[in-house]
């Protein structure tokens, strides 16, 4: 497929701006460019079919099934998106007067009382733009609760090794000494192993719950004691909230802050790198850290982005809520869990869960031993489901499960897809027993089939070179 610049042609193009009704007026000399932008000359007929190849090439949510791990791709029904392009909404300018703005305020005020209701929290802010962006919101809260009290010695942060990797790197980014510490048999906190660690220089705990393999630790309740009775506080990673919300509350089971990722459980598209909202909920004891947005309130404190962070983001989350309501949203964590376990077991007897028990929202294929027997590796079973219409799961992680496929089908998928799916599954298990190197060739029918992933992460061409 040509890029837009390689379609373009001089002089081409379509011309739809209004007359302009003000005066013009000319740039300062030194601010103008030398040359025009190289931008491409297109119509409108082949700038549409150019945007529709390009969809055709990428696998969404919308274009079929995507039990992506950890990122809960699920279906974001379209009233969110209608009303968060209102003009309203998108026309504001954000130093608007407050009497201007009253309507934004409000959605505000509403999101933020009915997640922290959710949640558990007393208070709650929509600055981070992503997960690991309130990870850090929130474990620069644990950092100046501590200094406020000037206990300086608390230097470092405890993190489960079935966290998400963002949680020891957010750790390490303010400043802290990560301290890991191993999963029991059963995928839960090993509590003897945070005891041993556990002291007056712990700042706090970071736990992922559910945590990376989709479970839930039976522990919680013991383990958020254990910290504070140590001096610590407890922050909990809830990207993972899909699985629990309205069902239990990360308040009520003893933790002081939380991220949500408002992007993956509440409505808004992900997986393009598009705006999010990584929303940071915290105690009473907390609040007065909470990031302030010094332009509109000239008050002193840690922001951590402009504004009221990504407000459009926020509006979806809100409509999203008030749609499903208080039945709805408990239902779909509910159905998230039955899908996911649903799976699990259609699937079981062919690729084996890494922990045979009940799961949450997501779990864990351990691929070792059929690796072992067919020389096909996680990998490759990934590349192949690609040509079956189906997004791979997420791979090699968590890294406490070797040859690991990640599954989340999420409450959007229904029985039929499911059963599609774990067709799909036991089909290429047969496949890797009788015909192993067109796995390892696969996939056949995909734009890319194997990429050097360490240079594409590495030296990404990200700009037109022609
Ligand atoms: C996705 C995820 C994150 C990070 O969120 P981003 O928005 O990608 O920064 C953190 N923790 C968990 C458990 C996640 O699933």
């Amino acid at each position: 497929m040509k890029l837009i610049f390689e379609k373009s042609v001089k002089g081409r193009g379509m011309q739809y701006l209004p007359k302009c009704d003000v005066e013009e007026v000319a740039l300062p000399e030194s601010l103008r460019r030398a040359e025009a932008p190289a931008l491409p000359e297109i119509s409108e007929t082949d700038l549409s079919r150019h945007y529709t190849e390009l969809v055709k090439r990428v696998h969404g949510v919308n274009s079929g099934f995507y039990p992506l791990g950890s990122c809960t791709m699920k279906y974001n029904p379209r009233i969110d998106e209608e009303m968060a392009a209102l003009p309203g909404f998108t026309g504001v300018h954000p130093l608007a007067p407050l009497h201007a703005t009253e309507g934004c305020t409000e959605v505000i005020e509403t999101a933020k009382d009915l997640l922290t209701e959710i949640t558990g929290m007393d208070d709650m802010t929509f600055q981070p733009a992503a997960g690991a962006h309130g990870e850090f919101t929130g474990v620069l809260l644990i950092k100046q609760y501590h200094d406020a009290r000037g206990d300086k010695k608390r230097t470092k942060i405890i993190v489960p090794d079935s966290a998400h990797g963002t949680n020891p790197a957010t750790a390490a980014m303010c400043g802290y000494t990560v301290v890991n510490i191993p999963s029991a048999p059963n995928g839960c906190v090993d509590l003897e192993a945070l005891k041993a660690v556990l002291g007056d220089d712990t700042a706090g705990l970071m736990l992922t719950n559910p945590n990376t393999v989709g479970i839930f630790d039976e522990n919680i309740l013991e383990i958020t004691r254990l910290v504070h009775e140590a001096g610590g506080l407890c922050y909990y990673d809830g990207a993972n909230l899909n699985a629990v919300m309205g069902v239990v509350r990360p308040g009520d089971m003893g933790f002081d802050c939380i991220h949500l990722n408002l992007h993956k459980t509440f409505a808004t598209p992900h997986g393009g790198g598009g705006p999010g909202s990584g929303a940071v909920g915290c105690k009473e004891h907390l609040s007065e850290f909470l990031p302030k947005s010094a332009l509109m309130t000239g008050e002193e404190g840690i922001q951590v982005k402009s504004f009221a962070g990504n407000f459009l983001v926020v509006v979806k989350a809100l409509t999203y809520i008030l749609t499903l309501g208080k039945e709805g949203i408990p239902m779909a964590a509910k159905n998230a869990v039955l899908n996911a376990n649903y799976l699990m077991r259609k699937i079981q007897g062919t690729f084996e869960p890494a922990f045979d028990r009940i799961c949450m929202h997501e779990f864990v294929l351990d691929l070792s031993t059929f690796k072992k027997e067919t020389g096909v590796s996680a990998l490759d079973v990934a590349k192949t489901l690609i040509d079956n219409g189906m997004h791979p799961p997420t791979m090699y992680f968590p890294l406490i499960v070797h040859e690991a496929l990640m599954l989340e089908p999420t409450e959007t998928e229904s029985r039929e897809t499911l059963d599609w799916a774990a067709e799909v599954f036991r089909s290429l298990y047969e496949l890797a027993h009788t015909d192993p190197d067109y796995m390892h060739a696969s996939p056949h029918n995909a734009q890319i089939a194997r990429p050097d992933e360490v240079k594409a992460a590495r030296n990404p061409i990200l700009k037109y070179q022609g």
